[in-house]
């Protein structure tokens, strides 16, 4: 039995299912999570929908049901005794769905994780997807695709085509391949519309998060080779702007916009410590930086939190760690 058919049959053979996906969730995590969300309706599971986060106001087009609901220790924590499989979506560190990691970790059912992420964790039963998909939407295209387990449709497209032209930086990134192509175009058919799709995502940002990416390209420095640039983002600018930490995605990407330059860095203050993006071009594993520092992610796309930490402390250490994958 391939990978796929075997999703196939856990979902087949269980009844309750707990979707989830990463902290601070971007358009493929929350597109996935309910692409997924609406296979499992349409075989008439039972589905929660259940993050760390909730939902940014870019993305709330995307669930119009709102069927996702953010976690609270309250009302959500007896599913974890009630259902009987955990997928996560889009992550493969179980530390990323924080409040709900530890009873992720407890939970007797089946842990299944689809993801295109570097080094998952050994905290799965099942592992569907790997690091050559584009996006975990691509991961449930396939799957789709080569079970049949539910007919594509409208709803499904909107949900995978936004998860992937997202994680492709709009059809730019490295695993941008002629199949992803042919997947959107396939997507289109069911009357995906690209041009309102990249408007709600990139074209309808509130004011506040321009005023802060004004705030942030202000602070962009270079570093002694100018082959790295870095910007911060202090609470402060949080503050005086009225911005917030979701609204920050895709900043860093100005950082390598700068000629010469191959690694770029955002780092962002936290409430309690610190955020930091990595970005890099070509083969510069930004990953295994970012793993020295406790994160991880993808070969040119990497991130990680440090807690009660500042960023004056770690800033140089990490641009001089950074210089050594030039
Ligand atoms: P971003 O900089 O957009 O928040 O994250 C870029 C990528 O880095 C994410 O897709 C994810 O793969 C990875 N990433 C970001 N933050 C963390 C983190 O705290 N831990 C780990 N393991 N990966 C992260
Ligand atoms: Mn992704």
């Amino acid at each position: 039995m391939d990978d796929f058919q075997k999703l196939k049959q856990i979902i087949f053979s269980n009844r309750s299912f707990l979707l989830t996906t990463h902290i601070n969730p971007d358009a493929d995590a929350i597109g996935s999570q309910l692409a997924f969300y609406e296979i499992l309706r349409k075989l008439n599971k039972e589905v929660f929908a259940v993050n760390h986060s909730s939902t940014p106001y870019f993305l709330q087009f995307l669930d119009s049901n709102n069927v996702i609901e953010k976690f609270d220790q309250q009302n959500h924590s007896q599913l974890f005794q009630k259902v009987d499989v955990i997928i996560l979506l889009d992550l493969n560190q179980t530390n990323r769905i924080v409040k709900m990691e530890n009873y992720f970790r407890e939970f007797a059912g089946i842990k299944v994780c689809i993801d295109h992420h570097q080094d998952p964790e050994n905290a799965f039963d099942y592992i569907f997807g790997n690091t050559e998909y584009s996006a975990t939407g691509e991961i449930i295209y396939d799957f789709i695709k080569s079970t049949k387990i539910v007919e594509l449709d409208y709803n499904i497209a909107v949900q995978l085509y936004t998860a992937i032209m997202t994680d492709t930086g709009s059809f730019r990134f490295e695993r941008t391949t002629s199949k992803v192509h042919l997947i959107a175009a396939e997507l289109l058919e069911y009357g995906v519309n690209p041009t309102e799709i990249y408007d709600k995502i990139y074209s309808q940002n509130h004011f506040s998060k321009i005023k802060l990416l004004g705030e942030a390209l202000k602070t962009i420095q270079l570093d002694d080779t100018k082959q790295i640039a870095y910007m911060i983002i202090t609470n402060t600018d949080i503050k005086n702007t009225g911005a917030d930490e979701s609204e920050v995605d895709g900043f860093v990407n100005f950082c390598l916009s700068i000629e010469g330059v191959k690694i770029g860095i955002l780092f962002f203050e936290l409430k309690d410590g610190i955020k930091v993006s990595f970005r890099s071009k070509g083969k510069i594993p930004v990953n295994k930086l970012a793993a020295e520092f406790n994160g991880g992610g993808h070969l040119n796309a990497s991130g990680t939190r440090l807690f009660n930490v500042t960023i004056e402390e770690y800033l140089p250490k990490i641009i001089k760690a950074a210089q050594n994958y030039l």
